[in-house]
This record gives structure tokens, sequence and C-alpha cells, in this order.
């Protein structure tokens, strides 16, 4: 099964489950919402079931494609079956909403294939300090990178102007080069803007 979105087509490996058109839209609205670039280093999406119920991974895949920018890697994101559901995870299965849980898995994909978040830590101490100070409510993980995925994913879940904290890491990870960089105009929800002096 393949996912579209952002004139790009994901790999969706369903396995044994059955990915209702219901789940197979709500992951469809989430990769529609982010830049097309931050997808160019998601080979595919892999559906499993696990005991211990974790919401997702992200991993490093075997093979580079031939297309990715040198220096870059390729990643593929793991989801949990339990994911989409409303009663273990409701904040994936709100109507119409977004699945937070691939959200905050893409802001791993984000990172890791170019770094962002060391170059905060090393050209942002105060946002660096800012993401780090948030509160990550995981009981599996609870390390630095986990809330630069947090945030990544709040830049598309939350509207702005609810929560201070939290809108003050997302202008953090604007004004770093997982935005700057980006070469086409990009439309973001919630009331984001990419700030002019890059667009
Ligand atoms: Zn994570």
């Amino acid at each position: 099964m393949y996912l579209q979105a952002r004139a790009r087509r994901i790999e969706l490996r369903t396995g044994r489950f059955n990915i209702d058109n219901g789940m197979k839209a709500c992951l469809e609205r989430t990769l529609q919402a982010i830049p097309g670039a931050h997808l160019d280093c998601l080979q595919y999406i892999q559906i499993r079931d696990r005991n211990d119920y974790a919401g997702g991974s992200t991993n490093r895949a075997r093979n580079i494609w031939p297309t990715t920018r040198p220096g870059s890697r390729n990643y593929w994101i793991m989801l949990d079956i339990d994911s989409f559901d409303p009663v273990q995870r409701p904040i994936n299965n709100r109507p119409n909403g977004l699945h937070y849980t691939l959200l905050h898995e893409i802001g791993h994909v984000v990172d890791w294939s170019t770094n962002n978040f060391r170059w905060i830590r090393r050209n942002d101490r105060v946002g660096y300090h800012l993401i780090n100070a948030r509160h990550h409510s995981s009981r599996f993980t609870n390390h630095s990178q986990e809330k630069f995925a947090d945030t990544y994913a709040d830049l598309f879940f939350y509207p702005r102007g609810r929560n201070q904290q939290r809108d003050r890491c997302i202008e953090v990870i604007l004004n770093s080069p997982a935005f700057t960089d980006l070469l086409s105009f990009v439309r973001l929800p919630n009331g984001w803007h990419l700030s002019p002096a890059n667009h």
C-alpha cells in the first residue's frame, strides 16, 4: 500500500494488519501537513504489533537511496498498530486529526538526517536549554532527542498561542536549518510562519 502526500508516494508496509480507509487517511493527512522536503529521507512506514506498547520508533535504513543528498541518511518508521486505538492513544485518534506519534517519528527523521538538534546545541544555547527543559511524558524515554521530536510534532499539532513554553520551543526549531534551509515556499499550519529573512 502507498500513502500519497506532497507529490510523494511513501510505502506503507501493513504486514498482517488491516489498515482501513480512515487509518490511511489519517496517515496521509499527517504527511500532508509537513514540508515535503522533510519526507525525502523517509523510505517507508511499517505497521507492527509489539508486546510493550511504545507508539513507534525510527530506524536507519539498510540502503541509502541514490537521490539522497550526500551526507544524509535514510530511515524507516515503525508504528505500533495500537497507536490507532482511541483508548490507548487518544491523541492520535481525534476526528480529522493528525497522528501525533507519526509526527514525532518524522521529527527524529528530520533531526537525524541533518543533525539538526546538534546544530541547535552548538549555535543556539538558549534554545537548546529551552527544549531540554520541556516536559516529556513518555515512561520509555526521556532524553533530549525525544524532546526535540515532541517539539517538532507540537508545531504541526497544536494551535499557536495556547502555551507559551511550547511556542518558544517551536520558535527555536523554526530558526534551525530544518526550516531555514527549506528551498521552496512552505505554508506552515497553526498560525506559524517562516521568518521573512529566509523567505
Ligand atoms: Zn522518539
